[in-house]
């Protein structure tokens, strides 16, 4: 396994110190081979991996701390809609930092594709592989999927760094796609990239309204004080 030494470079030296001031960092080793950061109060568990890109994952790990720190949490979420689960708000959160910590990311120095490195990024070309065919199978046999099916796609897609070997995954979904979702679904990640902000529920919000999911609300604070409901934006 890695010691902290091996992980620390001039890019992520400083990140690293000033989280570290904060909490205590434990590095241990990763089970499945992926990174994964978890926090729980004061404590910081890194999982750290094997990799080309050692001083890369810590950063990047690092950055979803600094994330924490700053406030940002996964909404909570009401689903009047039925079929939005735990785990797709909770994937979305994910990709949604990711957009909001790469440009932060490049400038500390680290190249594009040393961004990926934890599961969730890793997992992106694996699961439209999977979901493009059944979509496609779908829209030939005459049938009309949900908008969700088309929408969660072009997350993917966007969900950082670019990659050349994507791009024939677009082609392929603009195809078939409702152009209110291949351009709306893109531009609001496009938006979110240039906000370093930690309320996302506007975003989760858009993100549904996009998908024509109008009765699903998010809430920072699990009351109906603060929640902001997709079809009223
Ligand atoms: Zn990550």
């Amino acid at each position: 396994m890695y010691e902290l030494k091996e992980l620390l470079d001039d890019g992520n030296q400083k990140l690293h110190d000033e989280l570290a001031k904060r909490l205590t960092i434990k590095l241990e080793q990763s089970v499945d081979s992926y990174w994964h950061v978890a926090i729980n109060g004061s404590e910081v568990i890194i999982d750290v991996a094997e990799t080309v890109w050692p001083a890369a994952c810590f950063a990047h790990e690092l950055l979803h701390v600094e994330r924490r720190l700053q406030g940002a949490a996964c909404p909570q979420f009401i689903d009047n809609e039925g079929g939005v689960t735990p785990q797709l708000i909770g994937y979305l959160f994910n990709v949604f930092e990711h957009v909001q910590i790469y440009s932060r990311f490049l400038e500390l120095g680290y190249a594009a594709e040393s961004f990926i490195g934890d599961s969730d990024v890793a997992d992106i070309d694996v699961a439209l592989e999977r979901d493009l065919p059944v979509l496609e199978a779908t829209i030939a046999q005459g049938k009309t999927p949900p908008l969700l099916n088309f929408a969660l796609p072009y997350v993917a897609l966007e969900s950082p760094p670019p990659h050349p070997r994507r791009e024939k995954y677009r082609s392929r979904l603009d195809k078939i796609t409702p152009s209110r979702i291949a351009q709306n679904v893109p531009a609001l990640l496009q938006k979110l990239s240039a906000y370093h902000g930690t309320d996302l529920r506007h975003v989760f919000g858009l993100f549904f309204k996009i998908a024509n999911m109008p009765r699903i609300g998010f809430s920072n604070t699990g009351s109906q004080d603060d929640i902001i409901v997709a079809g009223n934006l």
